[in-house]
């Protein structure tokens, strides 16, 4: 089997030189265990914040769509299918956990994609489409006619929150860092789409949120929701799902942020973190809620692919630096 490992800890952005490939042989295969193929992989930037808990020789993790190519599971078949937690490698020989202790987090069997594309259970109908759902529904609760706000909208999780919005009936503003992003959120149907590298943020959300802002869907972090909570109205409600401007930091300095206090005190704004995780109850209603909306044409899905294991790291390092539209896949 091959694997990815890391070298050394990223020292800001990661490099090619801070990965290596490493072949190992695989334990004989024992009852209760498959021999799985990956056919699928995924590169997300909570690797980068999870990349500090691991030691040099330690295997990336993320999750994979695999095909079982031997079993002694009577529940995974041979030529099933199954999306496991496995980290950066093709070959993986796994128990598979009892039956309760099964789910997004370890290993399951693929949700019913009727007909959609394999890949897209490691994203709109995996861990970030999930995001994208209970995220928006749950925490930014949002409301016909309202303003939601998106960073890094053009991205795998933000590309749906936006067009979440859209079914939600919300007004929605996307941002994100080229004009190829601008063009493309515009084709999706967001009302509003501003390349945040080349404006004035407190300027452009004058200009496309004069009625203000109802909801904020925080992808990247920073100083981002300072500005965007002085255009807040009250009772206006913050998603703070993750923080990419900041996760090639070193997490032993903590990126120092300003908060408006007067703002969020005075006009009742929540602001409130969390991880996909805490949607476990509800993880399959949430996929099947996203599969519905992509079959009945309400959800738009864009990957950006990279072919061959070998180049996982390469498709890292590009999706860090933006240079991906929606969700980065790699096919095996
Ligand atoms: P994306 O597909 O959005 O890819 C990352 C994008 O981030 C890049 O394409 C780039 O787009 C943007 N970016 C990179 N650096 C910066 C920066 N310094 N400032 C602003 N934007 C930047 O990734 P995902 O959709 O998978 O994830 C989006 C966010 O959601 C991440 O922060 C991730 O950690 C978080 N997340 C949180 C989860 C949770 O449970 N809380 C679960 C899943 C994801 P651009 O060209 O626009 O700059």
């Amino acid at each position: 089997a091959r694997k990815i490992v890391i070298t050394q800890h990223f020292q800001g952005a990661p490099k090619l030189s801070d990965f290596k490939l490493v072949e190992e042989t695989l334990p004989a295969l024992q009852d209760g265990e498959i021999l799985c193929k990956a056919e699928w992989l995924t590169v997300d930037p909570y690797m980068r914040a999870a990349s500090a808990r691991l030691q040099a020789g330690d295997q990336m993790p993320g999750a994979q769509v695999a095909k079982v190519l031997k079993s002694r599971c009577a529940d995974f078949p041979e030529g099933s299918q199954v999306v496991g937690n496995f980290g950066w490698r093709d070959l993986t020989v796994t128990k598979v956990p009892p039956k309760e202790k099964r789910g997004f987090d370890s290993l399951h069997a693929m949700p019913e994609m009727k007909g959609l594309p394999d890949s897209y259970a490691l994203g709109c109908l995996g861990m970030p489409g999930n995001t994208a759902y209970f995220g928006l529904t749950r925490i930014c609760e949002p409301k016909a006619g309202q303003t939601l706000v998106v960073s890094s909208a053009a991205g795998a999780v933000g590309s749906l929150v936006g067009q979440i919005g859209k079914i939600y009936n919300c007004q929605v503003i996307g941002y994100a860092g080229t004009d190829d992003k601008i063009q493309w959120l515009k084709s999706l149907g967001f009302d509003h789409a501003v390349n945040y590298k080349t404006t004035e943020l407190p300027k452009t959300l004058k200009q496309y949120a004069p009625q203000g802002v109802d909801c904020y869907f925080d992808n990247v972090g920073g100083e981002f929701a300072f500005h965007v909570t002085r255009a807040m109205n009250p009772f206006g409600r913050i998603a703070l799902c993750g923080a990419i401007s900041s996760y090639n930091n070193d997490p032993r300095k903590p990126n120092l942020v300003p908060v408006d206090y007067v703002s969020m005190i005075y006009k009742n704004i929540r602001q409130e973190g969390f991880v996909v995780t805490r949607f476990a109850k509800d993880w399959f209603a949430g996929i099947n809620q996203m599969r519905d909306w992509i079959l009945e044409g309400k959800l738009k899905i864009e990957e950006t692919k990279t072919i061959g294991f070998e180049n996982m790291p390469q498709a890292f390092i590009e999706l860090l630096e933006g240079k991906n539209t929606g969700k980065v896949v790699i096919q095996a």
